[in-house]
């Protein structure tokens, strides 16, 4: 395709900004338990309500020592046990030292902990072979986070790396944002749902399986409205349907310019819906808009035009809805395609490919093979994206090119 036939196109860039320009997150948001939360997003920060460590307390396997006992290098008679859940908290005589075990509270006038490996230990008592400096090998109170800092901001998704924080404050409800309701529908005569025989000239749903798997993962609630018959009833009564229940409504197919293709219609009569050409290769046509209540974003038919769709512009459209600020993309890297890729200059390209370092440390990436927008197996196949400039032609063995590895929408 040459410049004549995608000069028209728009960019995903201006895509992105008029979409993201135009939605403000949500303002509603709940109480949860820690135990319901992964996959939430912060409503606000999360403050701790306790100084971690909550008490000072020994880092080694060793002895509490007074620093001024140590001088005369005498042994130290042992006055008592400190464990992790069981204080000494008994009066500390002078002249000895107390055997403490690593997480026990520190013993009031403690001046350092000295490590078991460096204690001799006989009858007369503990005698230490160290240089001892005031302070060691204790932790003090507060030290990891204080009581009223911040620990997590808001718009952050709640995961394995921040609900086990949050435990560890003795957190166990938190203020989220509430869930996104997203409606869900594919249209085409041809479309029939898995687990029901093909009749001639029948395929199966591949889309709303995607598309619905993906929300589910960005923790949206999906409202499932099924196959919609290309007809102008049935297609007018699942958009006022979905408008109804949801903050966002997804459709695919009916966005090109076929005969049976009612969707632009029907939109332009309930709402103000924006169609686009976009110059991106797969996935030129897609809608984006506003109906009486809810959003809307039309994918294209073709599997792969609608998952690439999905993934490239409704996903960040999602996470500012849902309020979730630190959302992003993995970065895209720099890498040396060991296969040749057919690409020709018009639009950005969204191949799919293998990307792996070699022995020396450097990336290195192949292509899935045909990349056709019906071929969905290339998803399987591949874990990044190789993104191809716009301008770009075809790429040699042996050039530089962009890659995207997939994140946790597309990779196991
Ligand atoms: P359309 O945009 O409706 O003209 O569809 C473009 C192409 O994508 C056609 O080959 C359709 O059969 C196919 N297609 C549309 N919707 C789906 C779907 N939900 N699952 C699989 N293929 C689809
Ligand atoms: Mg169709």
């Amino acid at each position: 395709m040459d410049h004549c036939h995608t000069s028209g196109l728009i960019s995903l860039e201006q895509a992105l900004d008029t979409m993201l320009g135009q939605v403000v997150p949500l303002d509603e948001t709940e109480s949860i338990a820690l135990n319901d939360a992964c996959g939430r997003i912060t409503a606000t920060p999360v403050i701790s309500p306790i100084d971690v460590p909550p008490f000072a307390n020994s880092a080694m396997d060793g002895y509490a020592v007074r620093i001024s006992e140590l001088n005369a290098n005498a042994p130290l008679p042992i006055a008592g046990k400190a464990f992790a859940g069981a204080p000494f908290n008994d009066a500390w005589p002078a002249n000895s030292c107390i055997r403490i075990m690593t997480g026990a509270p520190i013993p009031a006038g403690t001046e350092a902990v000295i490590m078991q490996e460096q204690a001799e230990v006989s009858e007369a008592g503990v005698r230490f072979n160290a240089v001892v400096h005031a302070g060691q090998n204790v932790r003090l109170a507060g030290e990891d986070i204080q009581q009223g800092a911040s620990v997590l901001p808001a718009g952050v998704r709640l995961g394995a790396a921040q609900l086990p924080l949050l435990a560890s404050l003795g957190i166990s409800e938190l203020r989220v944002m509430r869930k996104l309701k997203v409606a869900v529908f594919s249209t085409g005569d041809e479309l029939q749902p898995v687990g029901q025989p093909l009749q001639d000239g029948q395929i199966y749903d591949t889309n709303r399986f995607a598309v619905r798997l993906m929300l589910e993962q960005m923790g949206c609630e999906v409202i499932d409205l099924g196959i919609i018959r290309d007809d102008r009833t049935a297609l007018r009564a699942a958009f006022e349907q979905a408008d109804r229940s949801a903050d966002l409504v997804i459709s695919s197919g009916g966005v090109s310019v076929g005969e049976a293709d009612y969707t632009k219609q029907m939109l332009d009569e309930l709402g103000e819906v924006g169609f686009w050409k976009l110059a991106i290769k797969p996935g030129k046509p897609f809608a984006f808009g506003k109906l009486q209540h809810a959003w809307f974003c039309g994918l294209p038919g073709n599997p792969v035009s609608a998952a690439l769709t999905f993934y490239q512009l409704v996903q960040p459209l999602l996470a500012k809805l849902a309020g979730h600020h630190e959302w992003h993309l993995p970065p895209r890297l720099r890498a040396r395609a060991l296969t040749p890729l057919k690409k020709a200059p018009g639009r950005l390209d969204f191949q799919r490919g293998v990307f792996a370092s070699n022995a020396l440390g450097e990336l290195e990436v192949s292509t899935t093979g045909h990349q056709g927008s019906h071929v969905f197996s290339s998803f399987s196949q591949g874990n990044c994206f190789i993104v191809l400039e716009r301008d770009r032609g075809a790429v040699a063995a042996g050039e530089m090119v962009e890659i995207e590895p997939f994140n946790m929408l597309l990779r196991n």
